[in-house]
């Protein structure tokens, strides 16, 4: 790491434990020294190095060694065949984040490299503003490290969502309101009080940790950049990250100069980029967020500018699904693959259909989705509509009777 640096006016800022621009309120983004990365960064080095996202750690933002969340990522990168041939496209991959270390969705990434650079700068307290999943990882992962934990999230969440940060003992705020409420009362308190708020005043160094998404798709497909991923969007940060990731890699050529594309999927009921991406604007109009896909219900977000941008600049697409496309999605990837994703991987799957469906995705191309959550922890968005176990006496005529019946219905 060399600095922080404005997106905007490329003033650059020591690193430290902040996030705007004085100058224009612009974002700070971590830059580095390629140069002397490129010297030990070599294919070799991280093939030898332990199978976790801390295998990629000279870009990643933290100076010494990592003393949070040891065992994040290198999640399977899973060849879906069946679904391929159900979407109908030539090479599909699932990039299978459900199964994360320790809470199980993609943001056990960014809060592995918060948390480890709090503890670099000296914090002991430590807070984010979650849709879910973030509260999750930062209440597990502070629990893991001694450090205390606030998380603050919106009142109407899902049960999976609230037991799993309660559980680990952290301090569990409830805010009577959407995600972008909270957020805002979030950067008040961050301001207020000396804490590590991962994704408020630490979201520089925060942000940088969904890269080793993108790293570990570029090495897992044998070093090289997918022609398509597909890409869940709530803040935005994630579309952004793994376009970075896949420039960084070529830049230091880890892998083949090649043409990429990185898709934004949202849900129907919040969808700023995607509705600004297809009307052609370059910037989204903020909405009030009314979806089953909670992870992703940031209705103002603050990535957004930049994802359309990359989108853009890239020739990506953007589209969103409904809430029954969502459940048609999850049932979907779950009977083909065997894989049960949260909402937010219904959203994902379900927009990598609408986009092979619409020829935005070629059915001769290779596409990566990126699934970020475990349906687990949504199991209110899909009871009611995966069917009941059919309840029989413990008789093996009962059951001979049942097949019997099922025979009939299918004849
Ligand atoms: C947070 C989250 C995302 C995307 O987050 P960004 O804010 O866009 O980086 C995607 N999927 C799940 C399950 C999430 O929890
Ligand atoms: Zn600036």
């Amino acid at each position: 790491m060399k600095a922080l640096k404005c997106r905007e006016c490329g003033r650059e800022y020591p690193l430290e434990a902040t996030h705007v621009c004085e100058f224009d309120f612009g974002p700070l983004e971590v830059v580095y020294d390629y140069e002397r990365i490129k010297l030990s960064l070599t294919r070799a080095a991280i093939q030898a190095r332990p199978q976790t996202m801390w295998r990629y750690r000279e870009l990643l933002p933290i100076a010494t060694q990592p003393t949070v969340g040891f065992e994040a990522g290198y999640t399977p990168l899973v060849k879906a065949d069946r679904l391929a041939q159900r979407l109908g496209i030539r090479e599909l991959w699932i990039k299978n984040d459900t199964v994360n270390y320790p809470t199980l969705s993609f943001k056990d990434r960014v809060v592995s490299v918060a948390l480890s650079r709090a503890r670099e700068l000296g914090f002991t307290t430590v807070a984010c503003a979650s849709t879910g999943n973030l509260a999750n990882s930062v209440a597990a992962n502070a629990a893991a490290a001694g450090l205390k934990a606030y998380v603050f999230i919106p009142a109407d969440l899902e049960q999976g969502k609230i037991v799993n940060s309660l559980v680990y003992g952290a301090q569990v705020i409830a805010i009577k309101g959407h995600y972008d409420e909270v957020n805002r009362l979030c950067a008040e308190i961050a301001g207020k009080f000396g804490w590590a708020f991962v994704n408020v005043n630490m979201r520089p160094y925060y942000a940088e940790g969904s890269k080793s998404m993108g790293f570990e798709i570029a090495e897992q497909l044998g070093w090289r950049v997918p022609q398509h991923t597909v890409v869940p969007i709530a803040s935005g940060s994630l579309l952004t990250k793994i376009h970075k990731s896949y420039q960084e890699f070529i830049k230091l050529g880890l892998v083949p100069h090649a043409k990429y594309k990185v898709h934004g999927a949202q849900a129907t009921g919040c969808s700023p980029v995607s509705a600004a991406h297809k009307a052609g604007l370059d910037f989204f109009k903020p909405v009030k967020p009314n979806t089953i896909a909670k992870s992703l219900a940031i209705g103002t977000p603050a990535d957004g500018f930049y994802a359309l941008k990359v989108m853009k600049e890239n020739g990506g697409a953007a589209d969103d699904v409904t809430d029954d496309e969502i459940r048609d999605a999850i049932k979907l990837l779950a009977e083909t693959e065997g894989i049960f994703a949260e909402t937010a991987g219904g959203v994902t799957v379900g927009v990598a259909k609408k986009l092979i469906a619409s020829g935005k995705i070629s059915t001769n191309d290779s596409a990566v989705l990126c699934i970020t959550g475990n349906g687990l922890k949504t199991l209110d968005a899909v009871i009611g509509h995966v069917g009941q176990p059919r309840e029989i006496k413990p008789s093996l005529r009962e059951f001979e009777a049942l097949l019997a019946d099922e025979a009939k219905v299918s004849a």
